[in-house]
Order: structure tokens, then C-alpha cells, then sequence
């Protein structure tokens, strides 16, 4: 008799379904507050610097709202905290209007910048303008980014086909985004798993003056057991190690050849196979 061939799903870290990411771009002021928001729920995220773009140290603003930290600022601000910091090009340009080794350069040498100032690899990305084509993807590509988030609201809980166009879930001030939120909340997902991913500037909460939407929100998505709150390279990390876990023919046993533990879901059943382990799995 032929055995039936048992799905297996991704679970991430303790069995989870479900795992909230959030990404904010160009290091405002806001920034801060945006930031004690999340850490008071045990929420992380992403934040996309422009390296070339730091404010001088007590030099006036340039933008009455898009007010610009000094580096010494983003520092107190980021090193050392559980956020993930990616790069937005040196001085917020528009790499498909560029010569591609031009943006390639910038790419570069933002990548260069923020691993100096912050003293971690960088190999996240999130586009200018959102802009990008088939060019650009490749200089990402070419300097090492693993990946790239578009502005393109995909409007539903999916993870990307391709990590450098990764589409999120959706802005902020999107109309329905109590109605994904609810929904991220009460399904299940006990297939596959789900990705609720949320981007925005911290500077919009300003100008549209709702920060207690933004409380609101994370109070409700914030501090649950069964969500794991992930920087963006941290899920892209973990589901690459999903991606690169060695199964038998017929999924009897398998082998995490990763430096980190990945959990999995068979036949209802979840198991961690940690780092470097062969596991045997239920038939
Ligand atoms: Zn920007």
C-alpha cells in the first residue's frame, strides 16, 4: 500500500502560526516614540535609514515633520536594541533613475555606513519611493541585500515569492487594517503559517495625528503568546532555515543543517529540530 504523503508546514520558534513584523522608514524623530510604543508590547520591527540623510548635531531641520535624527541620536536609539536596522539609500534616491552602477554604489555605501555606525552585517532593504525594477533588483542582489520591501499592499497574510520585491501586508492607515487585524487575530492558520506585515513613517502618525490608533493596534496585536514578533530579516532568516532543512524521501526523519532551531508541523504534530539535528518524525 502506498502511505499517504503527510503535508509539513512551517511553525515558527515554540510551534507558532503566526509572526508580526513591522518597517518604518527614513529615521525621523518620531522614530522614538514610535519605538517605545512597540518595545512596551514586545513588538520589534525594521527601521530603514538613509545614511547619507543624518541631520548635522544641532543644525536646524530641513522639514518641519520629516524631522531627520542626528547619528549620534540614531544610536542611542538602535544599537543595542532588538531592532533590525536596512538600508534605504544614501540620500533617499530613486535607484531606477539611476545608471545601475551608480545605484549599485549607493547601495553599497549605505550598506557600508550603517554596518560601521551600528556594528552589524545590514542585508535588508527597503526601496526608495518604492521604486524598483529587474535592474535595480539585481545591484540589490549584487551587494548582498537579501531582501527588499516594495510599497505594493498585498492585503492579505502571504510571504514573498521573491524575498527582494517582498510586499507587505499593508500601511498603516490603510481603511481595512482593523478588518486584516481581526483576521490575523481570530484564524488559525493551521496550515500554512501567517505573515501580518505592516509599513509605514513614523512622521505620518503626526501628520495624521493618530498615534492612539497606532496604541490601539499594537495593544491589540502586542504581547500574545501565539505570535512571534520578528524584525523583517529575522523571518527571512528563519524561513530560509525552513527552506534548507534536509528531509528523507519519505519524510521519516530529517536534518537541520542551520545554526538555528526550526519547529515544524506533521501530521498535527509540532516538533523543534534543533540546530545541526536529526529528528525522526511521526508516520
Ligand atoms: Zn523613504
Amino acid at each position: 500500500m502506498i502511505p499517504v504523503r503527510e503535508s509539513i508546514y512551517p511553525r515558527f520558534p515554540g510551534g507558532k502560526t503566526k509572526v508580526f513584523t513591522l518597517s518604518f522608514d527614513d529615521g525621523v524623530e518620531q522614530d522614538i516614540r514610535l519605538v517605545s510604543i512597540m518595545k512596551a508590547r514586545g513588538i520589534t520591527g525594521t527601521f530603514n535609514l538613509n545614511s547619507g540623510l543624518f541631520r548635522e548635531e544641532n543644525a536646524p531641520y530641513s522639514h518641519p515633520l520629516i524631522r531627520r535624527l542626528p547619528q549620534t541620536e540614531l544610536v542611542d536609539l538602535f544599537a543595542g536594541s532588538d531592532m533590525e536596522i536596512a538600508v534605504h539609500g544614501m540620500k533617499h534616491p530613486n535607484w531606477t533613475e539611476l545608471p545601475p552602477e551608480t545605484a549599485l554604489l549607493d547601495i553599497i555605501e549605505d550598506r557600508k555606513n550603517l554596518e560601521r555606525i551600528f556594528q552589524k552585517p545590514i542585508r535588508g532593504c527597503a526601496y526608495p519611493y518604492g521604486a524598483y525594477n529587474e535592474t535595480v533588483v539585481r545591484q540589490l542582489q549584487a551587494a548582498g541585500i537579501r531582501y527588499a520591501r516594495t510599497v505594493r499592499d498585498t492585503e492579505n497574510f502571504s510571504f514573498p515569492e521573491n524575498w527582494l520585491t517582498w510586499h507587505p501586508t499593508c500601511h498603516f492607515a490603510h481603511k481595512k487594517i482593523e478588518e486584516f487585524t481581526e483576521k490575523f487575530l481570530n484564524e488559525k492558520f493551521d496550515k500554512n503559517p501567517a505573515i501580518f506585515y505592516i509599513w509605514g513613517h513614523s512622521y505620518e502618525l503626526e501628520a495624521l495625528n493618530n498615534w492612539n490608533v497606532m496604541e490601539t493596534l499594537l495593544n491589540r496585536i502586542g504581547r500574545r503568546t501565539d505570535i512571534w514578533y520578528a524584525t523583517n530579516i529575522a523571518v527571512y532568516d528563519y524561513m530560509k532555515a525552513f527552506h534548507r532543512l534536509n528531509f528523507s524521501a519519505e519524510t521519516t526523519f530529517v536534518k537541520n543543517p542551520s545554526a538555528i532551531s526550526v519547529w515544524i508541523e506533521k501530521k498535527g504534530e509540532i516538533l523543534e529540530i534543533p540546530a545541526g539535528e536529526t529528528k525522526e518524525l511521526p508516520e
